[in-house]
């Protein structure tokens, strides 16, 4: 049999791992940070005629610049942005990889701050632009200093953030991000795809004047639309001119933007379980404790625990159990994403029965 090795594959890529997070069909599927809760009817009525019409066109290919679109994402993040700000593909890894096939590549080099979202380092291997990391404070902060001082020393091309961050929950202070813009000539990219969980202020507000921020949005996370694959940026218009260098044409299905936008039109529905989901993830760190876990404060839809005395023992005890949750392999800690109130208790339930066992 040919494995990979046998393969006449590019050097850089000899050795490395794909992204893998499990995909089993359990009861309680918590381990990829999805909004757990359908759309609701309604809506999903509505995003299939829309559907209905744009599969009549489909011999066509799609609007290249997919300007509805555009114009109902600059509706939907507001902050003074147009349609020339924006630019999509499908799901925000898309979107992270054009960003470094037009600003990283061979020669080039991206700084981020382990442990942070896995496809970023993956991304940066794909696209061959070399990974380099920095450490965080305590408690998983960035303070302006550390990201400053971290710049100095890596001199990257491309600086990507994350915030809050995948897998610890932790968001940075808007002046974390100024400071890492002041700090160099490159790109700046904060990785938002939780914003809609979090308290503090987003990067959005930093936008206007700075040409080499970038910030990253999803559709598959609070937006409840993972399946559909959409993911966002909102940026000065000569990124997104830069952006056009690089992405295939027609990269956005006219179905995926058909769908998208009838979506967008039902922002409020589609982000109604937004408060319920954060107030699931607050009992989960409210609970964690009494069994003997420290969770982190999550800004997200999942917390991070630690003190967990072999993670994959309670992983594989929990997934007889029925729930899948994730090892980011992290010592002694695991990641759940808070689902709906039945799914979050039986995550509690499940691993409340294992307490006093040796996992
Ligand atoms: N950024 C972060 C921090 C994530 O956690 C994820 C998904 N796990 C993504 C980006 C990518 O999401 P998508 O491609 O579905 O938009």
């Amino acid at each position: 049999m040919t494995s990979l090795s046998d393969l006449p594959i590019r050097d850089d890529l000899r050795g490395l791992s794909a992204y893998g997070a499990p995909q089993e069909n359990v009861p309680i599927q918590l381990n990829v940070n999805e909004n757990t809760h359908a759309i609701p009817e309604d809506v999903a009525t509505d995003i299939v005629r829309a559907l209905a019409v744009a599969v009549m066109g489909v011999n066509r290919y799609p609007d290249r610049e997919f300007t509805e679109l555009r114009d109902a994402l600059a509706t939907y993040l507001g902050h003074g942005l147009t349609r020339d700000n924006i630019w999509a593909a499908n799901g925000s890894n898309e979107v992270l990889q054009q960003t470094l096939q037009a600003f990283g590549g061979p020669g080039r080099s991206v700084l981020g701050f382990p442990p942070t979202y896995s496809m970023h380092s993956i991304i940066a291997n794909a696209t061959g632009t070399r990974w380099v990391t920095a450490e965080r404070d305590s408690g998983y902060a960035i303070s302006p200093e550390t990201v400053v001082a971290a710049i100095q020393r890596e001199q990257p091309d491309v600086v990507f953030l994350c915030s809050p961050n995948n897998p610890t929950g932790t968001a940075l202070g808007i002046e974390t991000i100024a400071a890492a813009y002041d700090a160099f000539p490159g790109i700046l990219l904060v990785d938002e795809a939780y914003a809609e969980f979090a308290e503090g202020d987003t990067a959005l507000s930093l936008l206007e004047g700075r040409p080499r921020l970038l910030v990253s949005r999803t559709m598959s996370k609070a937006f409840a639309f993972a399946g559909a694959r959409l993911g966002y940026l909102a940026a000065d218009p000569a990124v997104t001119d830069a952006l056009r260098l690089v992405r295939l044409p027609y990269h956005l299905s006219a179905l995926t933007q058909a769908a998208s936008v009838a979506a967008l039109s039902h922002a409020p529905a589609m982000l109604a379980m937004v408060d319920d989901i954060k107030a699931q993830r607050d009992r989960i760190i409210a609970a964690l404790p009494g069994l003997g876990y420290t969770p982190l404060p999550s800004e997200s839809n999942f917390v991070m625990f630690g003190g967990v005395a072999d993670p994959n023992a309670t992983f594989e005890a929990l997934f007889e159990q029925g729930v899948l949750i994730r090892d980011v392999g992290i010592p002694h800690h695991l990641r759940v994403s808070a689902g709906t109130e039945q799914e979050t208790g039986i995550f509690l339930d499940a691993l409340t029965s294992l307490v006093g066992h040796s996992t």
